[in-house]
């Protein structure tokens, strides 16, 4: 019988959503076991499109630069429509403006896997592979115990050089457990709780019973990486292509000078899997696919050579019916959803799923939230309508699409509708952890979105600072206190009054001596060369957290974050961000009014 090993989270899989989950809860100091199928160094061409938001939420886990760094930045996307493609091909701007990253990064997946993995062995953690699950039991335990170990399962570690020699596809390699030559050994993990990350077809998933509802579309996609040789004048931004002949293309820039290209085919191809078809589709495509992208961007040269990937897929509508499993197993990324890599959503709905989970299970591990409670279960409650909302979203794609190709403007009148959703930005949540009141004092703060940005000044030291960047993802509430005209007196008063008040004692449930951190962040509407120390003599807040709404160098700049944010000089307001950005709530920022802060920290 082989020994039992123990940790805090057990997760299958390291694709974008287990590696973002177990970097996620590594950083707030859970301990984690990850493992994959995949041989060392396997790369699958999958997903390499990140949106703003999803930048925006590498940079508050410190490896953004990383990933600019990587890829390529895709500000617009070109469109060419019909018989001779026109010369001045028309553009669309790729996102919105109210992000610190307009535009989308374009890096294959093992860039991206690759980037996380090296964030992950900081944390000296390291991708168990391969390895595959075997079987998962669940323990009775009672609810609110998060000491318990309920999560128990047998991994088999298989032989590589086995699966080498005998080319074993990654699906069959769940097969392999009987095969005393395969397996190097066995070993029977213990976690409080297990996240299933492992794709499409998620082994957890089915184990659990979870359902999932939708349906398969009839159009077939082929996709190729190549390195173009073309004088294209748009060649590194993304094109979107009706052809005569071929119909339907998406054209993407990729890192080194090389692309990829998506193309529409006539012919459904019948597959029970619901995404990437048999190897020898793929190779047809491979080989009838040059020719497609040559003649279609005509009058330019579009030559594809040294074809590194190709593949062929049907695309699946499909959301699970439940995230979670008697609160001790969750799903996470395509395990949950899939749907066209068209919207280049994938990858970012699947590490969104990891943030949104991981500072959930760390607090309830951590003992800083009730495991009965409803932070577990707000996961669900937020990323399912979500995934809907990304399948509709989905389809309408597909409207535009059909055998004899696509109408480019439609397309991008589409994307620009959907501007605000595709990049993340947009993103509102709506659950019992996000309090929908005194949305008028700061019309400008959406309750359930993510913390926009917005330039101040640091007053210790008159450092320029965007609000985002003081939001890491450590596990801590903050609290945005915006008092108003902070040279009136009574503002200031009430300023110090209301952050007394709020230090009283212990935020949130103790667990021990730890507890989580509320850290108190003050704007203050005035100038920078405003005597901080005369107005407010007793500010209970280290000096590092207090900034004022205002410009380095420009003059009459003083407010202006306030008027975006459209707080009133007279009336402040105090907005409290969660760990993973989004603001949950606003109240009236006043000693009495501010408390309700309190009251619901208490309560996760
Ligand atoms: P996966 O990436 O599928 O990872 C699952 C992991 O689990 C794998 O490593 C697998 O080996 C492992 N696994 C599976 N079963 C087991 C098991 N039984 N035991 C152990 N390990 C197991 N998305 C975007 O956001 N932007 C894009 O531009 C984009 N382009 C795409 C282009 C193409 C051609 C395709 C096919 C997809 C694209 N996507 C894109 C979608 C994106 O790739 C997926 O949504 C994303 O990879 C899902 O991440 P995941 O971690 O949930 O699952």
């Amino acid at each position: 019988m082989p020994e039992i090993a123990h940790t805090d989270v057990a997760i299958i899989g390291a694709g974008p959503a287990g590696l973002m989950a177990a970097l996620a809860l590594s950083r707030l100091g859970i301990v984690v076991k990850i493992i994959d199928r995949r041989l060392p160094g396997e790369i699958a061409g999958q997903a390499d499109g990140i949106q703003p938001r999803m930048i925006e939420i590498w940079d508050s886990f410190g490896i953004g630069d990383r990933l600019r760094r990587k890829g390529i930045h895709v500000h617009k996307t070109a469109r060419r429509n019909g018989t001779g493609i026109t010369k001045s091909a028309e553009t669309l701007n790729i996102t919105v403006s109210s992000t610190k990253y307009p535009y989308e990064v374009l890096a294959p997946i093992d860039v991206i896997e690759g980037i996380l993995m090296d964030a992950l062995r900081e944390h000296h953690v390291f991708v168990e592979q391969p390895m595959v699950p075997i079987d998962l039991m669940i323990h009775e335990t009672s609810d609110d115990n998060h000491n318990d170990y309920p999560v128990e399962f047998t991994l088999a570690k298989l032989s590589e050089d086995y699966i080498r020699s005998r080319n074993v596809s990654q699906a069959d390699r769940s097969n392999l457990a009987d095969d005393a030559d395969a397996v190097e050994s066995i070993q029977v993990l213990r976690a409080k709780y297990l996240i299933g990350c492992d794709g499409a077809h998620s082994w957890v998933r089915k184990k659990v019973g979870i359902s999932v509802g939708g349906d398969q579309t009839e159009l077939t996609w082929g996709v190729i990486d190549f390195t173009p040789v073309t004088n294209l004048p748009s060649c590194r931004a993304k094109n979107i292509i009706q052809s005569p002949t071929f119909g339907a293309m998406g054209y993407l820039p990729r890192p080194n000078d090389t692309a990829r290209m998506y193309i529409l085919h006539e012919t459904p191809v019948s597959s029970g899997s619901g995404d990437v078809l048999d190897q020898q589709l793929s190779v047809k495509v491979a080989d009838r696919t040059p020719q497609a992208i040559e003649t279609s961007f005509l009058p330019f040269k579009m030559e594809a050579t040294n074809v590194t990937w190709s593949s062929i897929y049907k695309v699946a509508q499909r959301v699970a019916e439940s995230f979670s499993h008697k609160n001790r197993v969750f799903i996470a990324g395509d395990a949950c959803h899939t749907h066209s890599p068209k919207g280049g959503q994938g990858a970012n709905a699947s590490m969104t799923d990891a943030c949104n989970l991981a500072w959930k299970l760390a607090y309830v591990i951590r003992g800083w939230a009730a495991p009965a409670g409803g932070l577990l279960s707000s996961y669900e409650d937020e990323r399912r309508p979500f995934s809907k909302a990304l399948i509709e979203f989905d389809k309408e794609i597909f409207k535009l699409f059909n055998p004899r190709g696509v109408a480019p403007e439609e397309y991008q009148e589409l994307w620009r509708l959907n501007n605000m959703f595709t990049s993340g930005i947009g993103l509102r949540y709506s659950s019992s952890l996000v309090v929908p009141k005194f949305h008028e004092l700061a019309p400008g703060l959406a309750i359930g979105e993510r913390f926009p940005r917005g330039n101040v000044i640091r007053q210790c030291d008159w450092n320029p600072v965007d609000l985002q960047d003081l939001m890491p993802y450590d596990g801590n509430f903050r609290l945005l206190l915006f008092p108003g005209d902070i040279n009136q007196p009574v503002t200031a008063h009430c300023l110090q009054q209301s952050v007394t008040a709020l230090m009283g004692d212990r935020v949130g449930r103790q667990c021990g001596t730890s507890t989580f951190k509320l850290e108190i962040i003050a704007v203050l509407n005035a100038s920078k060369e405003t005597d901080m120390h005369s107005l407010l003599p007793e500010l209970p807040i280290p000096p590092k957290n207090v900034y004022v709404d205002d410009g380095l160098r420009d003059v009459g700049t003083t407010g202006k974050l306030y008027l975006e944010f459209g707080i009133k000089a007279g009336g402040g307001v105090a907005a409290l961000v969660r760990p993973d950005g989004h603001i949950c709530m606003l109240v009236p920022l006043n000693p009495v009014d501010v408390l309700a802060v309190k009251s619901y920290l208490a309560s996760l």
